[in-house]
């Protein structure tokens, strides 16, 4: 796969334009993730009305790999039900974090560019940092999610990067 590409199409244009990046007015849920391996920060709101995520706002900053997964995880999730947001999010970790390799494309949509990244160990919480958040939005977690202790992510000391 031609990763150069890859990255220079899609994560650089969700990196220098981020797709709902903006504070909500009334948010219902809201959580934060951080990726001090990499300095990456997330903090995502989600308006959750009748099951459904009717806005979702996204406030980061970090590299490109990190703000560009969240970004596309806000389209991804943005009018879904939430047992839809919670299929993509297992789906994801999946592919990024378990190196799946059969998966529901339809499902994933333009996110299966980020494939790659479940072979640059050192990225891949750079990629799960939104969903993490996403994570923690969803079951209310007010701490913020810290990905140096989370052991369900591979150790960010290997070879790789961008
Ligand atoms: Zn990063």
């Amino acid at each position: 796969m031609d990763l150069k590409a890859l990255y220079r199409e899609v994560i650089l244009d969700h990196y220098k334009k981020p797709r709902n990046a903006e504070e909500l007015s009334a948010p219902t849920h809201e959580a934060k993730c951080k990726n001090p391996a990499c300095g990456d920060r997330i903090t995502l709101q989600l308006q959750v009305e009748n099951e459904q995520v009717s806005a979702v706002g996204m406030i980061g900053n970090g590299c490109a790999i990190s703000q560009a997964s969240a970004s596309m995880m806000t389209e991804a999730i943005k009018g879904a039900s939430l047992a839809q947001a919670q299929a993509v999010l297992r789906e994801f970790r999946r592919m990024i974090v378990d190196g799946a390799e059969d998966l529901d494309k339809e499902m994933l949509g333009d996110l299966i560019t980020l494939q790659g990244i479940a072979k640059l160990h050192a990225r891949v919480k750079c990629a799960m940092c939104g969903w993490s958040a996403l994570e923690a939005a969803l079951e209310q977690q007010e701490e913020e999610v810290d990905l140096d202790q989370d052991q369900s992510m591979p150790a960010s000391n290997r070879s790789g990067g961008m």
